[in-house]
């Protein structure tokens, strides 16, 4: 049984002005459905066929680089959509909120620290919220690494991750990572990253 690209629960256009219509169909039906055919023809006939992405993560540097970086994208963008919604609240509430006051002084500081470590990441890569020993930490990942990935530098659960492949934000934002990154806190799906977080 082959992996499937999810579904977006928005239309294409939900998330303007923020993501434009056509970075958000390119991205999904051109670039993230590449990386799931790529990762399908990958482990076409090996037992890898059977497990879930998130089985094979912990011993990805064993497994051929095909195999690698076309699941590490598949699972990368499909936790790119979720932590998106036109419908997104500025803020966390309730526990979540509560661990970023804890772990970073403010919302606000929590922001500006992702921020920075999203825009300072080297080349393509992801920024992303992770839970680990229940606590909260920001890392940033290259290429198409992802923290439950035995070669990630920073291991932990992700609650959300922005990509910040160029191929995320150009047409509309060109060189200007600083601003599409700002622009994405219109969009957090809060719902989804709160439910990742109680889990
Ligand atoms: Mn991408």
């Amino acid at each position: 049984m082959s992996y499937q690209l999810p579904e977006l629960s928005y239309s294409y256009d939900a998330l303007e002005p923020h993501m434009d219509e056509e970075t958000v169909k390119i991205h999904h039906t051109k670039h993230h459905q590449k990386y799931v055919d790529n990762f399908n023809k990958a482990v076409e006939g090996t037992p890898m066929e059977d497990e879930s992405l998130e089985d094979i993560f912990p011993r990805i540097s064993k497994v051929p680089d095909a195999v690698a970086k076309n699941a590490g994208q598949a699972y990368n963008h499909s936790l790119f959509w979720r932590s998106l919604t036109p419908n997104g609240r500025k803020e966390p509430s309730g526990a979540l909120a509560a661990a970023i006051e804890q772990e970073f002084g403010s919302f606000s500081e929590f922001k500006k620290q992702f921020n920075a470590i999203a825009a300072a990441t080297f080349g393509s890569g992801w920024a992303w919220l992770v839970k680990k020993g229940g606590k909260l930490q920001i890392t940033s990942t290259s290429n198409h690494i992802n923290p439950l990935m035995d070669v990630a530098e920073e291991k932990g659960q992700p609650l959300f991750c922005l990509d910040v492949w160029e191929h995320a934000y150009y047409l509309k934002y060109q060189n200007k990572r600083p601003d599409y990154l700002e622009s994405m806190w219109n969009i957090l799906n809060w719902d989804e990253i709160e439910k990742a977080f109680a889990s």
